[in-house]
């Protein structure tokens, strides 16, 4: 294996540019296998991660659904507790109830760790047929309020309202998130993604933010689109975005249509940084369609943990792990179905740990 830092392929952004961690932090980190396909592509990743010879002391938390009837809470005060000490998790997901049920898990856990900044590489994987090709762009969603706020009410009966809560406060923090991450990844364009020609207070406030902040980096290239416009763009014409800021709904719309571009949701990872800590997860959810089957896609979760390795300041062991995982994808006899294979999560798993 050549010196996979240097490698120019493949590489996803470098550390995350806010990284709280201190020098001598031990690496014990929170494992939460969450609900669904959780246990199965978490499984994946701690072999993974055991064949790369890091080694992670690895805190098992409870939280999700799983967790609610075991327990009785779907997010244990011990989970905080355990994320608050480590600064790390690796999360897989949790299942959220349409309609109806508990509050979803995944918000609770970013509003109660103040987990404001939700980073997605989005990056075409040579190996798998896609339309798109050469797609290298980062969403970064504003992950503490927008419609997200959780604040729903009966005005009348037949008449609901919902609130769309954007301050100037998170809104910033976000901007300067982007333009600080542009920066130190040497990225080239931010754009800010909105629909501030209809909420001219809400999405104009944070538009009003991102051009602001812009003003502050001057060789980082801004510009801002209505949302509707960015997602006909981004299936004509992905290779355009660098850089996408988008509040919290938008983001998690458009991270799914980006995902799409690169090969679906089982492999597109993702990261939650705030000050302090910081929860590694993949975008998808917890797929309970094909729950327990042994065929849900592991790569999502294993990049996700190549994201956690950079934040930890172990970018060669990272970047070791996204070469096994190409190496992986190159042979389609490991695909999951997902991807058109006939592969299951043990013999993809298998082929990156041989790659290792
Ligand atoms: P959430 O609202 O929690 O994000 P969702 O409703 O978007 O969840 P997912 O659980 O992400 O739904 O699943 C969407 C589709 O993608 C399902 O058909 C699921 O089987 C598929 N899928 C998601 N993740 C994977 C994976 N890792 N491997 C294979 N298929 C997956």
């Amino acid at each position: 294996m050549g010196d996979p830092v240097n490698q120019a392929h493949f590489l996803f952004p470098a550390p995350a540019p806010v990284c709280y961690l201190e020098k001598n932090m031990t690496r014990r980190v929170t494992l939460i296998r969450g609900d669904g396909i959780g246990p199965e592509i978490c499984d994946a990743v701690v072999d993974v991660l055991a064949a790369s010879g890091f080694k992670i002391d690895w805190d098992e938390q409870l939280a999700g659904q799983g967790a609610l009837q075991t327990v009785g809470s779907s997010l244990p005060d011990k989970t905080l507790r355990s994320i608050r000490k480590n600064r790390v998790a690796l999360k897989g997901p949790c299942t959220t109830q349409v309609g109806k049920g508990f509050p979803s898990v995944n918000v609770r856990l970013r509003k109660q760790l103040k987990l404001y900044a939700n980073v997605r590489p989005i990056e075409s994987l040579g190996q798998l047929k896609s339309h798109y090709k050469d797609i290298d762009m980062v969403i970064i969603r504003e992950n503490t309020e927008s419609l997200y706020s959780g604040i729903e009410h009966e005005v009348a009966p037949g008449v609901v309202e919902s609130i769309k809560v954007i301050t100037r406060k998170a809104s910033e923090r976000i901007a300067r998130y982007a333009f600080e991450y542009a920066k130190q990844n040497k990225r080239k364009k931010v754009t800010a993604i909105h629909k501030a020609n209809i909420m001219k207070l809400s999405d104009g406030l944070f538009l009003d933010c991102a051009r602001k902040i812009s003003r502050r980096y001057p060789k980082i290239e801004f510009d801002d689109k209505l949302v509707d416009n960015a997602c006909m763009q981004l299936v004509t014409r992905p290779q355009q975005f660098d850089i996408l800021l988008l509040e919290n709904l938008y983001g998690d719309i458009v991270s799914d249509l980006a995902a799409g571009l690169v090969g679906g949701l089982g492999v597109t990872p993702g990261s939650n940084i705030g000050q302090k800590e910081a929860v590694f997860e993949a975008v998808h959810g917890s797929a309970p369609d094909i729950a327990g089957q042994g065929v849900a896609n592991p790569t999502a979760m294993i990049l996700s943990s190549a994201l956690m390795l950079d934040h930890m300041k172990q970018p060669r062991i990272a970047a070791q792990i996204r070469q096994a995982v190409q190496k992986a994808l190159s042979n389609r006899r490991n695909w999951t179905p997902d991807l058109g294979g006939k592969g299951t999560t043990k013999r993809f798993t298998k082929a990156v740990i041989k790659e290792l």
